[in-house]
C-alpha cells in the first residue's frame, strides 16, 4: 500500500472541507470497487483523484513487472488531444522515478526538474505534479499523477494524504481485477479443455465411462451410453443392462470390473462380459478399468473403457464351429482309411517288394493323420468344456506297466533304455482312457526327444492326497524361458525345426486333460541334462 506520511493539520476553518473530501473519498472508493473491469476502475480512479484534488489533469500508468508501463489512463485530457499525443510514455524522467523509488513526490516546476525528461509533442502545457506510487505487496504496481491545481496554488499535505488513500483504494483494485482476470483465463483455460475432452470422447469407439468415488457417473461418451444404458448421473452399480460372465453366470454387482475398481482401488484389465441390451441385442464387451487418485492419492473415482468385440467373438465362434465340424467330418473317413491301409499293408506284406513298402507307408501316414484330427478333435472338445471323462476306479501300476510293455520296442529300435518303477499296485479312481493318453504322450515325447541310447524312466508315487507320475529322461531338456511355452498350442521348440515330427498339440492337450481330473502337469529340470515331467491326480 502507499506509504502515507503526511496526514493534515486540520484546524477548524478546514475540518468541514476535509470531511467533504473524506466523504467524496468514500464514494470514489464504492465507486472504484463495484467493478472488477481493469480500465473502467483506472479511469475511476483518476477522475475520482483530479476531483477531489481539484486538479486540472490527472493520469494513471499500469506498471508491469519489468517495470514498464502497460497502461496509461487519463483524465482532464480530451480524446482528440490525446489520440494526438502518441503511444505509451515510456517512463523515463519523472515517471522514471516514480516507479523506481516507489515514494511520493511533488514537483512546483516540472520543467525545471533536472530528472525531467521533457514532454513529447503535442502534450498539453503542465506546471507543478504530484506523483503517488500505487503498492501492493511490496511491489509498485501503479502511478498515480495529477499536475497543475485549478486554483494555481501548489500541492498542499492534504493533497498528498487524500491521493495516497485513494491509491491504497486503487492498489486492492488493480490486483483484484489482475486476480480476476486470472481466474477467467484459467476458466477459459479449463472450458477448452473440457470441449476438446468432449471432441475426444465423441470420436472414440470405445466407450468411456468416469465416475466419483461413489460410483456415480460423472462423464461417459455416446458410445458408452448406447453399449451400457448409463448416463450422467446415474449410480454405476444400477446397471439398466443386464451384465453376465463370459461363462454366462451373472456379475454380482461386487465383481463388475468398474465396482471392483472402486471398492478395491486397483486396475484391471480385458475383462470380458457380455451385456443384454433391452431390445435384444447381447454385445461382447472387453473392459478395463483403472482408480482415478486426488493430488494426495487419495481414491476420487475410476475410469473404464468399454470395447465392443462382438464381431471379433462371433467371427471366433464360427472358426471354432467350423473347425470342430471340419474335424468331426474328417474322421469319419479317416477311420476306414486307416482300417483299409492296414488290411492292405498286411496283405501285400506277403508279396513283399516295392507295392509292399507302399502300402506300409500309407497305412503309417493315414494313422498319423488319424491322430492328429483326434488331437484337433480332443483340443476342441477340451476348450469348449465338451470333453466327458469316465472315472472308475482302476490299478495305475498295472496301467503304467503295460503302457511301458507296448512302448518298449519303439525305445529299442532307438537303443533306449526305458524302465518303469511302479511295483506295487496302486488304486486310482480317474478316466483309464484318458491318463493312458497323457502318459503315452509323455514317453513318446521322451522317446522322440531323446537321443539313441538314452534313458527314460517312469515312476510313481502315492503321496498324501495326490498320486504324482512322472516321465524322466536323459535327453536335451527343456531351456527355463520354454517351459511353460511347450504348453501352448502348436507351439513346438524353435531348435525343434523340422527335425521330429509333430504338431505341438500333445503337451496342452496333456495338460488340459489333467487338469479336467483336478490335478497338474509341469516340466522340471534334471540335474546333469534330461528333463523331468510330472503330474498330480487327487485322490
Ligand atoms: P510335439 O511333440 O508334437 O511337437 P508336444 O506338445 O508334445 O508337441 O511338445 C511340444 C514341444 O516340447 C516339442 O516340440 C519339443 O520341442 C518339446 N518337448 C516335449 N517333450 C520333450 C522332452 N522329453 N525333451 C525335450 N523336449 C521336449
Amino acid at each position: 500500500m502507499s506509504s502515507v506520511q503526511h496526514q493534515p493539520q486540520a484546524d477548524n476553518e478546514s475540518s468541514d472541507q476535509l470531511i467533504l473530501h473524506l466523504l467524496e473519498l468514500h464514494e470514489g472508493a464504492l465507486a472504484i470497487s463495484s467493478t472488477l473491469e481493469l480500465s473502467v476502475i483506472l479511469q475511476r480512479v483518476v477522475d475520482t483523484a483530479r476531483r477531489l484534488t481539484a486538479s486540472r489533469y490527472a493520469a494513471l500508468g499500469v506498471v508491469g513487472e519489468d517495470g514498464l508501463i502497460t497502461m496509461f489512463i487519463t483524465s482532464g485530457i480530451p480524446a482528440e488531444k490525446r489520440e494526438v499525443m502518441g503511444e505509451l510514455p515510456r517512463g523515463h524522467g519523472l515517471l522514471g522515478v516514480l516507479i523506481k523509488e516507489g515514494k511520493p513526490i511533488r514537483i512546483p516546476n516540472i520543467a525545471a526538474d533536472q530528472r525531467s525528461s521533457g514532454f513529447p509533442p503535442n502534450h498539453p502545457p503542465m506546471t507543478t505534479l504530484l506523483g503517488m506510487p500505487i503498492r501492493y505487496l511490496g511491489r509498485v504496481v501503479g502511478d498515480l499523477y495529477l499536475t497543475d491545481k485549478e486554483d494555481g496554488l501548489f500541492w498542499s499535505d492534504e493533497d498528498e494524504w487524500l491521493t495516497g488513500l485513494l491509491a491504497s483504494h486503487a492498489a486492492v483494485a488493480i490486483s483484484n481485477a489482475y486476480l480476476y482476470h486470472e481466474l477467467k483465463l484459467q476458466q477459459e483455460h479449463a472450458e477448452a479443455n473440457h470441449r476438446r475432452l468432449a471432441v475426444i470422447m465423441a470420436a472414440l469407439p470405445e466407450g468411456i465411462v468416469v465416475c466419483d468415488k461413489a460410483g456415480r457417473v460423472l462423464l461417459l461418451n455416446e458410445t458408452a451410453h448406447l453399449l451400457l444404458g448409463w448416463q450422467v448421473g446415474d449410480d454405476v452399480q444400477a446397471r439398466p443392462y443386464l451384465t453376465t460372465q463370459p461363462d454366462g453366470s451373472p456379475y454380482t454387482t461386487a465383481s463388475l470390473p468398474l465396482v471392483h475398481t472402486l471398492r478395491e482401488g486397483v486396475a484391471l484389465s480385458g475383462q470380458q462380459m457380455t451385456v443384454s441390451q433391452p431390445h435384444g441385442k447381447v454385445v461382447d464387451v472387453l473392459t478395463s478399468t483403472a482408480p482415478l487418485l486426488d493430488s494426495s492419492g487419495t481414491l476420487a473415482g475410476a475410469v473404464a473403457v468399454y470395447q465392443d468385440i462382438s464381431q471379433i467373438t462371433e467371427l471366433a465362434r464360427l472358426k471354432d464351429e467350423f473347425f470342430s465340424m471340419a474335424t468331426h467330418e474328417l474322421r469319419t473317413p479317416l477311420t476306414s482309411i486307416t482300417m483299409s491301409s492296414g488290411l492292405l499293408a498286411e496283405l501285400l506284406l506277403a508279396q513283399g517288394g516295392r507295392v509292399a513298402g507302399l502300402a506300409a507307408l500309407v497305412d503309417e501316414s493315414a494313422r498319423r493323420l488319424g491322430t492328429l484330427v483326434d488331437d484337433l478333435l480332443d483340443l476342441s472338445r477340451l476348450e469348449h468344456g465338451r470333453l466327458r471323462l469316465y472315472c472308475r476306479p482302476f490299478d495305475l501300476c498295472a496301467l503304467l506297466n503295460r503302457i511301458v510293455d507296448e512302448t518298449l520296442p519303439l525305445a529299442e529300435r532307438k537303443s533306449q533304455q526305458l524302465t518303469v518303477i511302479a511295483d506295487q499296485s496302486c488304486a486310482l479312481e480317474a478316466d483309464p482312457g484318458r491318463i493312458e493318453q497323457v502318459v503315452l504322450n509323455l514317453i513318446a515325447n521322451a522317446i522322440k526327444y531323446t537321443p539313441a541310447g538314452g534313458n527314460i524312466q517312469v515312476s510313481v508315487n502315492y503321496g498324501r492326497g495326490v498320486t504324482t507320475i512322472a516321465v524322466a529322461d536323459n535327453g536335451p531338456g527343456i531351456p527355463a524361458h520354454e517351459r511353460e511355452h511347450i504348453f501352448e498350442r502348436f507351439y513346438r521348440r524353435e531348435d525343434e525345426g523340422t527335425a521330429q515330427a509333430g504338431s505341438g498339440l500333445g503337451l496342452p492337450i496333456a495338460r488340459q486333460l489333467v487338469e479336467l481330473h483336478g490335478g497338474r502337469l509341469w516340466v522340471e529340470d534334471v540335474p546333469g541334462g534330461g528333463s523331468i515331467f510330472r503330474f498330480t491326480i487327487p485322490h
